[in-house]
C-alpha cells in the first residue's frame, strides 16, 4: 500500500478542511502536517507516507494483543457474516449474552464479602458507562426505604476523570477540562485525591499510616445521609497524570463506603483489561465495587463498546410491576453491538490463549528496572509505574518540585521528539508516559523505553540550568 506525494498532500489537506479533532487545539493543527496512519501491524502503526512507530500509548489505553490480530480479525468476519447489529431494547443477541457470562465469570470477587457483580448492562464508550453506574447509583436510592431517598450526591476526587459527557464531567475534577462547564453540572463533593509525589499532608507512604483516607472519611462521616455512591479510578488516576494511590488506599475507600452505605463505583475504563497486571485493578486489593465502568480494553481496542456491572441487589431495585415504572429508561442505539461483543470475547478469549497476564509480569519489571535510573536525571521528579502504565513527571526544579509552566510544552516537544524517532506518545501535561499494547514484546518494550529516555534528555538538556 502506497501513497502518491499528491494523493498523501490532498488527504492531508482534506484533514484539516473537514475533520475537527479532540483535544486539539485546532489553530495549529491547521498549520502542521497531520500524520495519518493508514496501516497497524502488532505494536507499529504505519503512516501514509510508509513510516513506521511503535504505538506506545496502545493508541490511547485501548489496544491490548496488538493492532491487526489474526485471532480478532476473524472473530469479526465471522460474526459480520451473521449479522453487525440488532437491538438490544427488547431483542437479545447472541454475542451480548456469551460476552455478558465471561464478565461475570472474571468480575473481581473477594472471599472477605458476599458481595458480587453479577448484571451487565452495555453502552458503547467509557463515559456512557459511567453516566450509565451514575444513574443506576442515584436511581436504587430512590427505591429503598424513605429514610434513604435524601442519597442523592456523589462524592468523586479532584484529579478524576471519567469522561466528556456532562454526567461524568460532573464527577470530574481537572479544571482545565471541566471547570468551563461548572454551570451545567450537578452538585458533587469533592474528595481531596491521594497525590503522594505532593502530598498536601506533608507526609510520606508508608510512615503516613493512609492518614489522607481520614479525610474521605470524614466527607463520609458528614455526608452519608445524602450521598448516593462514590466514584473512583482505582488505583491509577489516569487523565490527571498517571497519580497512584498508594497501596490499601482503595480497600479502605472500600471498607469506608461500605461502613457508611455509600455505593462505590469503580471506574475501571482505563485500567481495566490487564493494564495494571491484573485482569481488573480491584483484584489488586481485593476490592469488589457495587458498580464498575469498563470500556477501551473491552474489545482489545478494535470496536466501541462498554459495560456497567453491578450486583444482584441494585439489579433487583429495578423490578417492579409495568405500571410503577421502575424501568431503567435508559439504552443507546448501539448498545450491546454484535460485533463489539464478538470483539470483546475474541479479546478474552486471546487473553487465555497467549498467557497475556503471565506474559506481562517480566515486562513489568523490565521497565521498572529500566527506568529506576532515570530518577537521578535532574529533570525527572517523580516516577509512577503501576503495571504496564508507565509515566514519568518533568519538573523545572527537582527540589521544590516546582512544574515546568504548561506554556512551555515540555511534554509535547518531548512526544515530538519521539515521534522523529518512530514512537508515538501523548503527554498529559509535563507527564510523560508510555502505555503500551500488552502484547508488547521484550524488544520492542526496550526501544520504546529507550526511545522515551532519549527523548527526554534532549528536550531536557536544551533547558536552563
Ligand atoms: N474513565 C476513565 C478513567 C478514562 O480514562 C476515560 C477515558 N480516557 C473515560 C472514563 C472515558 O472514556 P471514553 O473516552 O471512552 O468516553
Amino acid at each position: 500500500m502506497s501513497y502518491k506525494s499528491n494523493e498523501i498532500a490532498q488527504w492531508q489537506q482534506e484533514d484539516q478542511v473537514f475533520v475537527w479533532h479532540p483535544f486539539t487545539q485546532m489553530k495549529e493543527w491547521e498549520v502542521e502536517t497531520p500524520t495519518i496512519i493508514v496501516k497497524g501491524d502488532g505494536v507499529r502503526l504505519t503512516d501514509i507516507t510508509g513510516r513506521t512507530y511503535l504505538d506506545g500509548t496502545s493508541s490511547i489505553w485501548v489496544n491490548i494483543h496488538g493492532h491487526n490480530h489474526p485471532d480478532l480479525n476473524q472473530a469479526l468476519i465471522n460474526q459480520i457474516q451473521k449479522i453487525s447489529h440488532s437491538t438490544l431494547l427488547g431483542l437479545a443477541s447472541l454475542p451480548s449474552i456469551a460476552l455478558a457470562k465471561r464478565l461475570i465469570q472474571i468480575a473481581p470477587t473477594s472471599e472477605e464479602t458476599p458481595h458480587k457483580l453479577t448484571k451487565v448492562f452495555y453502552s458503547d464508550n467509557g463515559s456512557t458507562a459511567v453516566e450509565i453506574a451514575l444513574k443506576m447509583a442515584f436511581v436504587f436510592w430512590q427505591y429503598q426505604e424513605k429514610k434513604h431517598r435524601k442519597k442523592k450526591k456523589f462524592i468523586a476526587f479532584t484529579n478524576a476523570y471519567h469522561g466528556d459527557t456532562l454526567g461524568a464531567v460532573g464527577v470530574g475534577g481537572i479544571d482545565l477540562f471541566h471547570q468551563t462547564y461548572d454551570s451545567l453540572l450537578f452538585d458533587t463533593i469533592k474528595a481531596p485525591a491521594p497525590t503522594c509525589y505532593r502530598c498536601p499532608l506533608g507526609l510520606e507512604h508508608p510512615s503516613c499510616a493512609l492518614a489522607c483516607v481520614d479525610e474521605v472519611e470524614i466527607l463520609l462521616k458528614t455526608h452519608h445521609k445524602k450521598l448516593a455512591g462514590l466514584i473512583i479510578e482505582p488505583l491509577i488516576q489516569a487523565a490527571a497524570g498517571m497519580f497512584a494511590a498508594p497501596p490499601g488506599y482503595l480497600k479502605k475507600i472500600r471498607t469506608l463506603c461500605t461502613q457508611y452505605e455509600v455505593l462505590m463505583i469503580a471506574d475501571e475504563v482505563a485500567v481495566g483489561f490487564g493494564r495494571t497486571g491484573k485482569m481488573f485493578a480491584c483484584e489488586h486489593e481485593n476490592v469488589v465495587p457495587d458498580l464498575m465502568a469498563l470500556s477501551k480494553g473491552i474489545t482489545g481496542g478494535y470496536l466501541p463498546l462498554a459495560a456497567t456491572l453491578t450486583t444482584q441487589e441494585i439489579y433487583d431495585a429495578f423490578l417492579g410491576e409495568y405500571d410503577e415504572f421502575k424501568t431503567f429508561f435508559h439504552g443507546h442505539s448501539y448498545t450491546g453491538n454484535a460485533l463489539g461483543c464478538a470483539a470483546a470475547i475474541a479479546n478474552l478469549d486471546i487473553f487465555e490463549k497467549e498467557k497475556t497476564l503471565e506474559k506481562l509480569q517480566p515486562k513489568i519489571q523490565f521497565a521498572a528496572n529500566y527506568i529506576k535510573p532515570w530518577r537521578r536525571w535532574k529533570y525527572v521528579g517523580d516516577i509512577r509505574q503501576v503495571g504496564f502504565v508507565i509515566a514519568i513527571e518533568l519538573v523545572a526544579d527537582k527540589t521544590n518540585k516546582t512544574p515546568f509552566p504548561l506554556e512551555k510544552r515540555i511534554g509535547t516537544l518531548v512526544c515530538r521528539e519521539a515521534q522523529s524517532l518512530g514512537l508515538l506518545l501523548r503527554p498529559l501535561g509535563n507527564v510523560i508516559f508510555l502505555m503500551p499494547p500488552l502484547s508488547t514484546s521484550m524488544k520492542d518494550l526496550e526501544e520504546m523505553l529507550s526511545i522515551t529516555g532519549a527523548s527526554i534528555k534532549k528536550i531536557t538538556s536544551r533547558m536552563k540550568s
